[in-house]
């Protein structure tokens, strides 16, 4: 896959060299922009945005919802091939990497960005800290909540916290880590996981009816990068899903080579929560 711009949704072979179109192609027929980019596809609120119409009950729901699975759950498809100028993990959905792509080409709308193209909007502060104009850089990097995530999330990796700048300042950090390449590469998708929950925390805030709880935030992390990481490491050596302790390490984790006991021993230790 090239940056996700050049790389056609229905046309890429997702799943054993196969493309969606050929797929489901009931769900496919429902495209209004056969030639529409995996970016952008993924980029949209659901995948039906450009379809024609709501799929309908029976094949066409039924293939949406394959459809669907498919592009959340990377155990299903590997990428065909990965461009080191994106930093695409493949152990996280690509609609992760597709929202850490937008970070790098700060390419979301973020108020800053929104008040930028002209449009008018009551404020431009961060609307989780209220202390920053709200810029891609904030929101993931500078504003107060991120530096407190991943002081945690460097902690639960036993890896010194540094505190950055920038997203350029971030890379050069993730690169000069003393990690294994294939550790670095899980803790980089971490990282895009944080971002995801990030985002997803700072929409709710705005457009949200309840207030998020921003301790939930990390848990969501861990238990999040667990999930998706397991089917790329363990590929079903566990079958219990893995509630987390703050101290257990990922890296660890991929490492060990764990039994169900053991599993299941983690299951029932104790979440610890932190407020920050
Ligand atoms: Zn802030």
């Amino acid at each position: 896959m090239g940056n996700g711009s050049d790389t056609l949704f229905w046309e890429e072979s997702w799943h054993e060299d196969v493309a969606f179109k050929f797929l489901f192609p009931r769900a496919c027929a429902l495209e209004s922009c056969k030639n529409i980019d995996v970016a952008s596809k993924l980029s949209q609120n659901s995948l039906a945005f450009t379809f024609l119409r709501e799929p309908r009950e029976g094949v066409e729901q039924d293939q949406f919802d394959s459809l669907k699975a498919m592009v959340e759950d990377t155990s299903l498809f590997t990428l065909s091939e990965v461009s080191s100028s994106t930093r695409w993990i493949k152990a996280v959905p690509i609609k992760v990497n597709v929202l850490a792509w937008k970070i790098k080409l700060d390419n979301l709308p973020t108020r800053l960005n929104i008040s930028r193209r002209g449009m008018d909007i009551d404020s431009i502060l961060c609307p989780t800290c209220g202390k920053a104009v709200e810029s891609t850089r904030h929101i993931f990097v500078t504003c107060q909540i991120t530096r407190d995530i991943l002081h945690l999330i460097t902690s639960w990796w036993n890896i010194p916290y540094m505190e950055v700048s920038s997203y350029e300042e971030w890379l050069v950090w993730i690169l000069s880590l003393r990690l294994s390449i294939k550790h670095k590469r899980i803790f980089e998708g971490v990282c895009y996981v944080t971002w995801w929950h990030i985002w997803n925390f700072r929409n709710k805030t705005i457009f949200g009816s309840e207030s998020p709880s921003k301790t939930a935030i990390f848990d969501e992390v861990q238990s999040r990068s667990f999930y998706w990481c397991r089917y790329r490491y363990f590929l079903g050596s566990l079958s219990f899903f893995l509630p987390l302790s703050m101290h257990l390490s990922l890296a660890d984790f991929v490492n060990s080579k764990k039994t169900r006991e053991d599993a299941f021993a983690i299951t029932i230790m104790k979440v610890q929560s932190q407020s920050f």
